[in-house]
């Protein structure tokens, strides 16, 4: 299996072994350049591809071949977006998933109660949503999951047991402080690209050309030109004969620490 701890002892015995080489007989030590070069490609990939399981194991889509997929929201709540998002899942009569940031859940704890009451599961998306996060220390990281974590729990008096890493990136401090932490890291398998794609109508041609079974859509509940998107994505999925899962159901992890 292709990840950090496989590679990095390939990548040690195969750059022992030609350095050994180069010694030895005429073996260019321009390969051990080449060898390094691979190796933090390798390490750059695992950690920006979220679906890589390379440092920790990510759930990303539902294993069923049936017409089934999930929505996820991340970087709220929102106090003005987040409320629109809910009224349209009550609609449809849809559970999501919503990947709070402690910074923002703090400010609105009745909207964490909400989405509780109304049966969406809430996951840990880190406190601050640094850039810099995957740059902290393991202390710090964890500091900021349990927080957040806290947060959650005086909102909704259950402890969540999912956690979706800002900008879907991993390394191996996050891998530990995860595993620390008994969390389980969630991923997408569509990223609906609503922070960057600015017209709507590619928006949602984006999203339903990727609608396959078991997908997970990513989206942000704090930008504003999804409100008009949503609701045309969910009426499309209906109408193409797919059903909506809340994410852990889909992805058959538990949300909730019992
Ligand atoms: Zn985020």
């Amino acid at each position: 299996m292709l990840n950090f701890r496989t590679s990095s002892v390939g990548y040690i015995i195969l750059f022992l072994t030609l350095q050994q080489a180069c010694r030895q007989i005429d073996v260019s030590p321009w390969f051990l350049v080449a060898l390094t070069i691979l190796y933090v490609i390798l390490l750059i990939w695992g950690a920006a591809e979220v679906c890589s399981n390379f440092y920790v194991k990510t759930y990303c889509k539902g294993n069923s071949s049936e017409k089934k997929i999930a929505l996820s929201f991340d970087d709220g709540p929102d106090g003005t977006i987040t409320p629109e998002v809910l009224e349209t899942l009550k609609k449809h009569h849809i559970n999501a998933g919503f990947f709070v940031t402690g910074e923002k859940a703090e400010k609105h704890i009745e909207l964490l109660q909400r989405m509780k009451a109304e049966g969406h599961i809430i996951g840990n998306h880190s406190y601050s949503h640094s850039r810099w996060f995957d740059l902290f220390s393991a202390k710090k990281m964890a500091a900021e999951l349990q927080k957040t974590g806290d947060i959650i729990f005086m909102a909704t008096a259950q402890k969540t047991l999912l956690f979706r890493p800002p900008y879907g990136v991993t390394n191996p401090t996050l891998a530990r402080v995860v595993r620390q932490l008994g969390l389980q890291t969630i991923g997408w398998s569509i990223r609906s690209l609503d922070t960057s794609i600015k017209d709507e109508n590619k928006l949602y041609n984006r999203v339903v050309s990727k609608i396959r079974p078991g997908a997970m859509i990513l989206f942000h509940d704090n930008q504003n030109r999804l409100l008009s998107v949503l609701e045309k994505i969910i009426v499309y999925c209906e109408s193409a004969g797919y059903t909506f899962e809340r994410p852990d159901k889909l992805l058959d992890i538990n949300a909730w620490k019992s």
